[in-house]
């Protein structure tokens, strides 16, 4: 039996839903999944990422282990660096390191005569770090003080020439693209979603488009039933809170 394979199956209940022949669609929890996950039976679902750094901790030890890395934290993340990139590729680093060390030390920084203007650390439901604030510990708890997430471990830079409008609205797109339908919020609100922001990447947006966004954005945050609804906005607000002129820039004139 196979699945579609949509965005949403990275939401567990949505795999175990797919994996037993139905629409890919999230389950209400509880029950969780170890409780009551594939065909009703309890169900441990985590990343081939985690499952892969078993053998070497039942081999090596804990407390090996615990000796890489960042302290409360330990261990390496695998890091898929895309975009405006001399060296894309996926690295696997110890969980202690910084942006910098990834991006510039590892991947070779933009190619010659550009700069970076922004990160997007996580993959396309997480937000954007400005290109200058690099010196940041991609350690879990460093970045959640800071209001980041590490997500998947996705990296995608983008140099100068880069407006931010063009990403956030590929990225509305996706999201509407994928959206599984089950709930009204994310169903309808990423439909009114692509309205707006083409009408901005048009140049034929004004004000309220762009307030009506944000307002769509926190609703969506709050009440969408999974969180591929919750964060299919999480990029526009980073976009817009750090690079405001490129919104201003497409405004109607
Ligand atoms: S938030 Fe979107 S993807 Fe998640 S259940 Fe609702 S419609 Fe489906």
């Amino acid at each position: 039996m196979s699945g579609a394979g949509s965005y949403v199956c990275g939401e567990e209940t949505a795999l175990l839903n797919s994996i037993e022949g139905k629409r890919a669609e999230p389950r209400l929890k509880p029950p969780f999944p170890t409780v009551k996950g594939a065909f009703g039976k309890p169900t441990v679902v985590n990343n081939v990422e985690t499952f892969a750094n078993v053998p070497v901790i039942v081999k090596e030890g804990a407390q090996w282990f615990s000796s890489i890395g960042s302290e409360k934290y330990p261990g390496t993340k695998i890091f898929s660096i895309s975009g405006d990139i001399q060296k894309p590729g996926c690295y696997e680093m110890a969980t202690d390191v910084t942006l910098a060390d990834i991006v510039l030390d590892l991947a070779g920084g933009c190619p010659e005569g550009h700069t970076i203007k922004a990160v997007q650390l996580g993959g396309s439901s997480c937000g954007y770090i400005k290109g200058d604030e690099l010196n940041l510990s991609v350690a879990f708890d460093s970045l959640r003080a800071e209001g980041k997430s590490l997500g998947s471990g996705a990296v995608l830079v983008l140099n100068e020439t880069r407006n931010m409008v063009d990403q956030i609205q590929q990225i509305i797109h996706f999201f509407a693209h994928e959206s599984c339908g089950k709930c009204t919020p994310c169903r309808e609100g990423l439909a009114q979603a692509c309205i707006l922001i083409d009408r901005i990447a048009e140049g034929k947006g004004c004000e309220t488009d762009l307030n009506m966004l944000v307002t769509l954005s926190d609703v969506m945050a709050n009440d969408c039933f999974c969180p591929l609804g919750q964060g299919a906005l999480t990029a526009f607000r980073s976009a817009y809170e750090l690079f405001p002129e490129d919104f201003k820039e497409r405004m109607v004139k």
